[in-house]
């Protein structure tokens, strides 16, 4: 069941990517490069005084694993603090390794657990983390970021 549901979210965002624009006003920006797979993108993220995530976006061409789960990220992290942000973050790089099981221990990733069974195949798992190390990155002030 899950890994239909993993296709169809992968196949939907993917046609249709959330938040796919370059940002103006951006706060925060960062590049991300996945050689393995030749995914690029930026992520753009606006803060406000208040540390609230006003608004995230992202632009490249990659895979479509790396554009649906960028796309995801962005929808995912609008509306939290930065400090939420990094703790998804860290739940959803322990989630594509293997470490977290979505089902048994807590997290908050809500949607994104659809990544759970990606760490069967260890060359998609830095597509699907690219969006999230990129704005990691960003929100870390570090311009570039790659996955090797
Ligand atoms: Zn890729």
């Amino acid at each position: 069941m899950r890994d239909e549901l993993y296709q169809q979210t992968i196949l939907e965002h993917n046609r249709n990517p959330r938040n796919f624009k370059k940002l103006e006003g951006a706060t925060h920006v960062a590049e991300g490069y996945n050689p393995l797979c030749g995914d690029h993108l930026w992520v753009y993220v606006k803060v406000d005084p208040k540390g609230i995530i006003e608004e995230a976006a992202f632009e490249g061409s990659g895979c479509a694993i790396s554009k649906a789960s960028a796309s995801m990220m962005t929808v995912s992290i609008k509306g939290k603090s930065v400090e939420e942000a990094n703790i998804l973050f860290e739940e959803f790089h322990q989630l594509v390794k293997g470490d977290l099981k979505p089902d048994t221990q807590p997290n908050h990733l809500d949607k994104l657990t659809v990544f759970s069974g990606i760490w069967q195949y260890p060359a998609r798992v830095k597509c699907a983390s690219l969006g999230w190390h990129t704005m990691h990155g960003a929100l870390e002030k570090t311009k570039t970021v790659s996955t090797e």
